[in-house]
């Protein structure tokens, strides 16, 4: 432990988890949030997506767990239903439903609210870190190229300045950090912008008795050049979070429409479970025109004592669950070099390391994005191969459990995708689609 002071700007998920780790090496942490957080799971301003549909990827969950031992058992005493995706899912795709079995793979369904709030409350007992909320960063101090800290604005005062030995940028896909180099002198970020156009739409229902759910989650996936996708996910307080997605700015049907809407899929599964639902709120809208990576790696001058990380470097297409994970493969990688480096003097090697990380994730949901002819953005190699293999996979994954197990495990990231290709595999799905 040295006697340095770390700020973390920004509250949500990458700040919380941060701090963890600097709180293991600094003598003080601050984390800098401009919204008020209350003593209770909430959505506020500055992450309004909290309030769609959220599933926490089992790779995600194990870093939570690493850091915050038991948090797993607080979450479901907060009310989150663990579920083992590989049975507990009743996932309508390419013409079929996908074979369940049960696999081990178990995850925690919740809404996002819950999930930050108890994350929150773990950060608030460790010693050494303090939360700032209603106080919103306004500027980086710089001399002679290292930031020496920031200016702050709380509620009720005055700018003021903080001074630390380090700052963290945690403040998401909004983070000013881009235009700040810009007008500093230090090179342009170059982006990279991939059009998708979806429009999220999210209510709670409860779940009714005599229900047909199960305590499944049920999600039906359009295939292109369907646009309008559905996920009834069962969380805390006997309820589901209903959320219809439409890419390529169709527009997602709610109440009855959305009855209506599940009445003519080709399962009736969905009409039967949601018209056994009740509902308790008002369908919230968020849209996501773009996914977006920033490419720091690329700059050849950084600022020392600040680093970027979480949404501030990519933000990932919502629809494949990826953006807390990543945040947490981020925050390993930070923990592992600050053991080995001067975390003020480290941007280099760092951008080199979470590029790996930022690639996995970027990639993958790349190829999903290409599913529509319609979405806008540097294509992934060979994407018309890899879809239709993956086409492949979700048809033979319709009739065969083990090619659905392993499916699971590379989605929910504790298994590479690579495993999608090995030679066995893909035998294995060659076999399932020549069966009748
Ligand atoms: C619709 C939608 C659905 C999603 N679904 C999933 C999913 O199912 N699974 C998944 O893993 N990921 C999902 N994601 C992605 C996930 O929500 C993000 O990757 C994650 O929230 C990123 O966390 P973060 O802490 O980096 O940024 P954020 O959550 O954006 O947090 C940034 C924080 O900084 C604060 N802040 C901003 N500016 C300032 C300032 N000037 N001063 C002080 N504080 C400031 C904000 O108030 C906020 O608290 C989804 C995203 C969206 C949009």
């Amino acid at each position: 432990m040295n006697n340095k002071t770390a700020i973390i700007l920004g509250g949500g998920i990458s700040g919380l988890l941060v701090s963890k780790v600097l709180s293991k090496k600094y003598e003080k942490v601050i984390i800098i949030e401009k919204d008020k957080l209350e003593d209770k799971p909430q959505v506020r301003q500055g992450q309004s997506h909290a309030g769609q549909f959220h599933v926490l990827l089992l790779r995600g969950l194990n870093t939570l767990e690493h850091y915050f031992k038991g948090i797993t058992g607080e979450l479901k005493e907060g009310g989150a239903v663990e579920l083992d995706l590989g049975n507990g899912a009743y996932w309508y795709s390419y013409g079929g439903v996908k074979q369940n079995k049960i696999t081990g793979i178990n995850t925690l369904l919740s809404s996002r609210k819950i999930i930050d709030y108890t994350l929150r409350k773990r950060v608030e007992k460790i010693p050494n870190v303090q939360i700032l909320d209603k106080t919103k960063y306004i500027d980086l101090i710089e001399e002679n190229g290292t930031i020496k800290g920031v200016k702050v604005k709380g509620e009720n005062t005055e700018e003021y300045e903080i001074k630390s030995d380090l700052v963290i940028d945690a403040t998401g896909r909004g983070s000013l950090t881009p235009k700040w180099l810009e007008n500093h002198n230090y090179p342009k970020v170059e982006e990279e912008r991939t059009l998708v156009n979806i429009t999220y739409k999210t209510a709670i229902y409860s779940r009714l008795e005599g229900g047909l759910q199960d305590g499944k989650m049920l999600m039906y996936s359009p295939t292109s050049p369907e646009k309008i996708g559905v996920v009834i996910q069962p969380i805390e307080n006997n309820q589901n979070l209903v959320c219809v997605a439409g890419w390529h700015k169709a527009d997602p049907p709610t109440d009855e429409d959305l009855l209506e809407f599940l009445k003519q899929l080709p399962d009736e599964r969905f009409y039967k479970v949601l018209s056994a639902c009740k509902k308790e709120s008002d369908f919230v809208t968020y849209k996501v025109p773009y996914c977006l990576r920033r490419y720091f790696e690329k700059l050849s001058d950084f600022p020392k004592g600040f680093l970027p990380i979480g949404d501030v470097f990519c933000n990932l297409n919502p629809a494949h669950g990826q953006g807390i994970t990543s945040a947490c493969l981020q925050v390993e990688i930070l923990e592992e070099l600050i053991k080995k480096h001067d975390p003020a003097n480290m941007s280099e090697i760092y951008f080199k390391r979470i590029v790996k990380v930022l690639d996995e994730c970027w990639n993958a949901s790349a190829y999903e994005n290409f599913r529509y002819e319609e979405t806008i953005g540097i294509k992934p190699k060979a994407v018309n191969l890899v879809n239709k293999y993956m086409v492949a996979i979700h048809k033979a994954a319709n009739k065969d459990a083990s090619v659905y197990a392993e499916l699971v495990k590379v989605s929910v990231m504790i298994k590479p995708a690579m495993n999608l290709f090995s030679p066995p595999f893909m035998w294995k799905v060659f076999a399932a689609n020549m069966r009748k």
